[in-house]
């Protein structure tokens, strides 16, 4: 299927590894231009170079910074000629008791996974509605759906996206416009961030994280994790110009982890 993006531009946050850098490798593949963000500058352009290598005919432009600051997020919006297509994403916040947690953990958890999306979309739909055309893909969490007792940070926070996008996508000035806005919610993927989190749970129970790993494979109905590639193709669909119909959504993709008939 020819997914009609051809010589479009995408901001890819967060996307020098894991899910991002999945998102972005599926949109150059359909030949979009793509600036992808991280605040490690090498593995960042590691990841920019092969990109370029998968399809030379588009132009990959590497931004290094945090993009839970104005900087970061500045410097990267600066890169892109125009944003076409926004993928909005960030590194998760740490597990941990709610116990633990200060004001500043909750502001950092918000920042990254609440503000930084919502600052993204105010600096970039407006534009994208005057073209005729935009897309607005948020990496928030499985946790949205069903929360993760640990992982209290992003279940608050992302939470606090998810309402907020249910809103604004709404906005017939956006979507009349084909701006269309939707969350995608991984479950477990093979990732580093995956890897992290449930070290700490091994931590805590002196277990082999190889074994604990195993196990949660097993717990999935495919008996596996998810490839990072699987989510960039579903990325760059909702993406695509077949799209257009399916907004303010929230779609689940974790191997039918999630038990619930809806
Ligand atoms: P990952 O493999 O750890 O990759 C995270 C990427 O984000 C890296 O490129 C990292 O590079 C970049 N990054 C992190 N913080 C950043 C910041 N402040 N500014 C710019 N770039 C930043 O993580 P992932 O598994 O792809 O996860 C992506 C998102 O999905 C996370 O929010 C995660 O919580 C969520 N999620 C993942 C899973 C899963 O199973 N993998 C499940 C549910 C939700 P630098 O460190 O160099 O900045």
């Amino acid at each position: 299927m020819d997914l009609g993006l051809q010589g479009r531009w995408a901001l890819v946050c967060a996307a020098s590894r894991g899910l991002g850098k999945a998102c972005a490798a599926a949109l150059v593949r359909e030949g979009v231009h793509v600036v992808v963000t991280a605040r490690g500058a090498d593995a960042l352009e590691a990841t920019a170079a092969g990109l370029r290598a998968a399809n030379p005919g588009v132009e990959v432009r590497a931004v290094a910074g945090d993009i839970t600051t104005p900087a970061g997020r500045a410097a990267a919006l600066a890169a892109c000629p125009q944003v076409d297509i926004l993928v909005t994403n960030a590194g998760g916040p740490p597990p941990g008791d709610f116990r633990d947690w200060d004001r500043d953990a909750w502001i950092a958890a918000l920042d990254a996974n609440m503000l930084t999306p919502i600052e993204l979309m105010k600096a970039t739909v407006d534009a994208m509605a005057e073209r005729g055309f935009g897309r607005v893909v948020n990496i928030t969490s499985g946790a949205v759906k069903a929360p993760i007792d640990i992982l209290g940070l992003s279940n608050g926070a992302r939470t606090g996206l998810t309402g907020f996008v249910a809103g604004l996508a709404r906005q017939p000035r956006l979507a009349s416009r084909n701006v269309t806005i939707n969350n995608l919610l991984p479950g477990p993927f093979e990732t580093d961030r995956l890897r992290a989190t449930m070290a700490g749970l091994v931590q805590k129970s002196g277990r082999p994280l190889d074994d604990v790993l195993a196990e949660r494979r097993a717990q999935n109905p495919t008996r596996r994790f998810g490839a990072p590639d699987e989510f960039g193709a579903l990325c760059a669909f909702v993406c695509s110009v077949h799209a257009g119909y399916l907004t303010g959504q929230n779609l689940l993709i974790d191997g039918g982890a999630y038990p619930g008939t809806f």
